[in-house]
Parts: structure tokens; sequence; C-alpha cells
């Protein structure tokens, strides 16, 4: 397969992600964002496209015809407090003291759990799909942290106890930081009392091919941070899940990569699209990942789940359903690919 890629000096440096390499700008958030890209057809796979054209197939259990990888990245639980504040205000605004007068009650408790999770799990098992959790596991005082992962010992135990992966979403130093991620896993394991194999740091921030390599020495089996936060797509060109090639030591590495396709805030917000536009872009990647039979991976926040997101998120439920994808989580899917991966033509 590497051999192949390699072949296409185009495919193998977008493959590879060589412009990360070089010295280039990047956002407030260290990351590498699409503009900067000299890689411009980001909604073509062209790597994996090269890969099916010379005979490369892949398959999913029960003869499914592609996969939907759902993730769900748990950055707050707790509604803020001056959410609520605004809502009391903007009702007594309205003179709609019964509204008001069912709020402030609210406001006296400091912890508002906004803990969707079983909703997230019954809409989701309803259309015969499971996803991942991940979740923040910081330390008091440490920077982005919103709550103390110990409170949801009860939760993510459930969730597991279910069958849905709880994995870990590294705060803001993980991704660049062995020190930080070997503590953020302990935290979680230690809460889960399991080992966590899964991963996604938050803001999507990433380091090729560093986060790469400390996510391997800390004993990740997967990686599925590898989106663009500006723009849906594929960034390396794969819509499959691969094992990296690093650049720096002409090695391919140890832990898979599923790259993220698709983030609840770059379609709906970041991209500027009317919710019909939207639709009918989520329809063109769906449609493009069947004709692959690749993997699309989907990642919506707890707090994306009201509303028209929410309706967004059932109809792309629906949509898998009735195409008889198969809609999993990160866990099973590095499983699987370990297992079968993409199978290289049989020689003639
Ligand atoms: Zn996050």
């Amino acid at each position: 397969m590497m051999n192949l890629l390699r072949q296409n000096r185009e495919i193998w440096d977008l493959y590879t992600r060589k412009e990360e390499y070089e010295e280039t700008d990047r956002d407030r958030y260290d990351r590498f964002p699409y503009y900067l890209s000299r890689h411009r057809d980001v909604l073509v796979p062209r790597a994996s496209q090269m890969l099916m054209e010379n005979g490369f197939c892949c398959e999913y259990p029960e003869s499914q015809p592609f996969s939907i990888c759902l993730t769900h990245d748990i950055d707050t639980i707790y509604q803020p407090f001056f959410v609520k504040g605004f809502e009391v205000v903007k009702a007594l605004r309205e003179r709609d003291l019964s509204r008001a007068g069912h709020i402030i009650p609210q406001l006296r408790s400091k912890k508002r759990p906004k803990w969707n999770f079983r909703e997230i799990t019954e809409l989701e098992e309803s259309y015969g799909a499971c996803s991942s959790f991940y979740f923040l596991a910081l330390e008091k005082g440490a920077r982005e942290y919103t709550y103390a992962i110990e409170d949801l010992e009860q939760e993510i135990c459930t969730l597991q106890d279910k069958g849905w992966e709880v994995g870990l979403h590294g705060g803001c130093e993980a991704y660049c930081d062995l020190d930080s991620l070997m503590r953020e896993k302990q935290n979680l394991e230690k809460v889960l009392n399991r080992k966590i194999v899964g991963f996604r740091n938050h803001f999507l921030k990433f380091r090729v091919p560093e986060t790469w390599e400390l996510l391997e020495r800390a004993g990740f089996l997967y990686d599925t941070t590898l989106g663009y936060p500006d723009s849906v797509g594929f960034r390396n060109g794969m819509c499959h899940p691969f094992w990296p090639f690093n650049l720096n030591t002409g090695r391919k590495m140890e832990i898979l990569e599923i790259p993220l396709v698709v983030m609840d805030r770059t379609l709906l917000l970041h991209m500027r699209l009317s919710l019909e536009q939207a639709w009918g872009q989520m329809e063109r990647l769906l449609d493009t990942i069947e004709r692959h039979h690749g993997v699309i991976t989907i990642l919506w926040h707890n707090d994306f789940m009201t509303g028209t997101s929410l309706q967004f998120y059932r109809k792309i439920l629906k949509y898998g359903h009735d195409k008889g994808a198969w809609m999993t989580g990160g866990k099973e899917i590095e499983a699987w690919w370990k297992k079968n991966g993409m199978q290289a033509p049989l020689a003639p």
C-alpha cells in the first residue's frame, strides 16, 4: 500500500501530510488550518481513490457497505451560570414571570448537569448504532478544566457497560506533552477501572508527526483528531483508517488514525452554510464514503444535541440506517481494522 502511494509524489505528500513537517504558520490554537494547505481538493479522498483503483478493497461485518464512526467530545457538562442568568433576564424582560420563577431556583445549585448521555445512547440505539464518548480528565486548575471526571464515575461506567466506548479527550497540552497525556490517561483509567484505547484532542490540536509519536508511547491504539477545524473533508486524502507513515524516521507508526471528516461546528457554523446546504454537503460526503466503502468519522458534541442540530444528527443516523451502514465507535473500528484492514489485491 505504501509503495503504491509512493509512486505518485503529490499523493504521497498529501497522504503523509508533508507540508505540516515544514516551518509553517498555524492558528491561535496551534493548528494547521485548511486555508494554509496547498492541497485544495479536500472533498476528494485522493489517496483512498488511488488505492481502490488499484484493487484494494475493504469489507465490514455482515457485508455492511460502509461505516459511520460516531463520536462525541464532552467539553462541558454543566450549563454555565451566565447562560441561566441570561435566561432569567430575558424572561423578566418579556414579563414571563412563571418562566423566570422556574429558572431562578436552578441558579442556586452550582452543578446543573447536562448529562444527556442516556438520551444520546437511546437515540443511537434506536437506529442500531453505538458510538464513542471522549472525556476530558483534567486536574482542577488546569486550563480548560470544566468538570471533575471523578464526578462522572457512574455515568461513564454505565456507558461502558452498555457497550459504548469511553475514550480520552486530551486537554490543551496533551497533544504535545507526554506527561500531561499520561496523567490524563491515568486519571480516566482510574475512574473507569479499565484501559482506554481511543483518543481525540480538544480543539483538534494536533502536530504531525509528534502527536502520533506521543500517543504510541502512551499506549493508545487509535487517534481520531486528524481533520480540519475550518473545513469538512479528508485532510490527508484518506477516507479509510490508516497507519501513519513518519517521514522523520521513515517507518510506519503503530497507532491507527481514523481520520475525522465532519465536526458539527465546522459544518453548521464555521463553513457558513444554510441548513439545506449543510445537509447537501453531508449527503455528498456520505455518498463519497459509500462509493469507496470507507469510514466517515462524525463528531457531534453533547451540547449540540438540541434543536436543529439534534435533528441534523438524527437525520445522519436515519440515512446510515437506511443504507445499512455499520454505525459504531472508534474502538470497534480499530479492532476490525487490525484484523481485516484494507486488503491488497491478490497477485495474478
Ligand atoms: Zn473539545
